[in-house]
């Protein structure tokens, strides 16, 4: 074992071609791996080795193997990392480079038993530092000019490991800033959301409770009533950011079942009319009879939403729902002939929270409907979309699988062929 140090020898032109090409390949590199492949099939031709490891240092005295390419000779993979590792802690304990020659145990006979490793440090100029350590069975012994034209190809390597953790740096910062103001503009959100029904049902509650007022019986039952819609429009709201953050969090499971969606339909529309009293519904379906697998609950909270919607912000519009089926799906269509939605929305509305900016205040809602609607709907291996005109109205799709059980199988095939 050596260290090596003394004059440094020129490049031949072979080798200096060899090393400009390395350094074009690491400028145009667009992930650490494949630049590595270019690298090792740039400087084979000049420089011999069987194999070539990239260590990065993860603590004081610990290496990890970040790249590993056995060429010609490679043998044993863990083995050779493990000579390899000997080297690359000399390295990075001294600094400097490091030639070894090891002797392999007797099961290797003939000369390949000796291995030749030749270790480089990878100065970074963030941490951690690593090691480059190449190796050849049964020599040849690594010669200076050698060693000055490996040094090349490990400094074009530290160069990209730089590169490759400052990018890594940015977009870990970028991800971090995202994630803050996701949280920031939640909270506010959530906040003011939750927030106005409290002002309400506090409002109301201390005005009840005033001792220097009396109510008649009628104003107090018209207060008791704003303070239980307003109790209801709270827990429908701390229903929906549970459910929200559950499909965020993929922990809410759908339960499928057979059912006749066209009946299924029909039986949401009757409980959404009762409830919304400006809410004009048509139904068109073709075929009349449809059977799915689906979780009843979750999809009546989609259609809920969907024409609970359409008697917010298409009030007093006709609504038709159309149903259709082709191949293995079935689709429902939810028109309105409203205000519309213009073009630069229409792609945000199914994100959580966005709500198209409205002159109506009184109309309230938290932009999270939308969002649950489009996690069922994908749970149910299905899409949903809107198309809209300003002025003409809008329609929500929802193309759904008639078998759950195909979808499932599809997904399972899909994954044990990857
Ligand atoms: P919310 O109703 O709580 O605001 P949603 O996620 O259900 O949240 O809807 C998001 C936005 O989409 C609404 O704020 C509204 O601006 C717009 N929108 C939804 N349905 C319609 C519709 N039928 N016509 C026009 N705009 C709609």
């Amino acid at each position: 074992m050596a260290s090596v140090s003394g004059k440094k020898p020129v490049l031949r032109l072979e080798e200096l071609e060899a090393v400009y090409a390395i350094s074009r390949a690491v400028a145009i590199a667009k992930t650490m791996d494949t630049a590595l492949d270019e690298i090792i099939h740039l400087a084979r031709p000049v420089f011999i080795f069987d194999n070539m490891v990239l260590y990065l240092q993860r603590g004081p005295d610990s290496l990890k193997p970040a790249y590993a390419r056995a060429i010609g000779r490679g043998r044993f993979y863990e083995a050779e990392l493990a000579w390899g590792e000997a080297t690359a802690l000399e390295v990075l304990q001294t600094g400097e480079v490091v030639k070894r020659l090891d002797e392999a145990n007797q099961e290797v006979n003939d000369r390949t038993r000796y291995r030749y490793t030749l270790g480089l440090p990878l100065n970074l100029e963030i941490e951690p530092t690593g090691a480059l350590v190449f190796i050849r069975f049964g020599g040849p012994q690594y010669e200076p000019d050698q060693i000055r034209l490996a040094e090349f190809i490990s400094g074009h390597i530290a160069q990209l490991l730089g590169h490759d953790r400052l990018v890594q740096q940015i977009a870990s910062l970028e991800a971090e800033r995202r994630l803050d103001r996701l949280q920031e503009d939640f909270i506010a959100t959530v906040s003011h959301e939750l927030l106005t029904p409290l002002g309400f049902i506090k409002g109301y509650a201390t005005t009840l409770l005033r001792d220097d007022t009396t109510w008649d019986d009628e104003t107090r039952k018209e207060f008791l009533t704003i303070i239980d819609e307003e109790a209801d429009r709270l827990h429908e709201l701390i229903d929906n950011l549970m459910d929200s953050s559950r499909l965020q969090a993929g922990t809410l499971r759908m339960s499928y079942q057979p059912i006749r969606l066209d009946a299924f339909l029909k039986d949401v529309v009757m409980r959404s009319v009762s409830r919304h009293d400006n809410l004009k519904v048509g139904l068109e379906f073709n075929p009349p009879e449809v059977k799915i697998d689906a979780d009843p609950t979750r999809l009546a909270q989609v259609f809920d939403n969907l024409l609970t919607n359409a008697s917010k912000y298409a009030s007093g519009s006709q609504v038709m729902i159309c149903l259709k089926t082709e191949e293995d799906y079935v689709t429902v269509i939810i028109q309105d002939n409203g205000p519309g939605i213009s073009p630069e929305h229409l792609d945000h509305l199914f994100k959580r929270f966005y709500r198209v900016p409205s002159k109506e205040a009184n109309v309230r809602g938290t932009g999270l409907g939308l969002f649950i609607c489009r996690q069922i709907i994908r749970a149910h291996g299905g899409q949903i979309w809107a198309e809209s005109r300003l002025n003409e109205g809008t329609s929500f799709f929802i193309r759904l699988p008639l078998n759950q059980q195909q979808v499932e199988k599809e997904i399972f095939l899909r994954e044990s062929s990857q």
